[in-house]
């Protein structure tokens, strides 16, 4: 007998990261996956959820702030890593001067010669570098820094 079960999860509305608490991504329940994101410091603000990183609280207001939208060249390139891990790990590191895009690799050791350069050419002249590093258990992910 096949026994159909539906799962919960949320993911960031501003940078698109699927909440995790080290052990699951993926809830029964509404109200559980909703309760454990919040006690990661996730907010929710006119029907939106947001990661840790993406928001700040107004101390004086307690009202959520979320940051500035992501510009449009850091969307497109994580659309396009989302489809190319298909639900890897990905995350996007805010500096002063630089974004920071890290994906783990599963299959591959590194992207195809194609996809580096189809990046290359999206990010145009905000495009900085992109690496790869080593990790636990001989993991590989992939760096990819940005220009603001
Ligand atoms: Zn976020």
């Amino acid at each position: 007998m096949i026994v159909t079960e539906i799962f919960y999860g949320v993911k960031c509305d501003r940078c698109g990261e699927l909440y995790e608490d080290g052990e699951h991504s993926f809830w029964n329940d509404e109200s559980s996956v909703i309760e454990n994101a919040y006690e990661s410091e996730w907010r929710e603000l006119k029907g939106k959820h947001y990661c840790e990183g993406c928001h700040e609280i107004n101390e004086e207001t307690d009202e959520i702030v979320v940051f500035a939208d992501y510009p449009q060249h850091l969307k497109t390139l994580n659309s396009f890593i989302d489809r190319i891990v298909k639900g890897l790990s990905r995350k996007v590191f805010e500096y002063e001067s630089d974004f920071q895009v890290k994906f783990k690799l599963y299959k591959y050791s590194r992207l195809e010669e194609s996809e580096e350069n189809y990046i290359k050419n999206l990010l145009g002249e905000n495009f900085s570098s992109l690496e790869y590093e080593v990790g636990k258990y001989d993991s590989k992910s992939c760096i990819i820094k940005i220009k603001r």
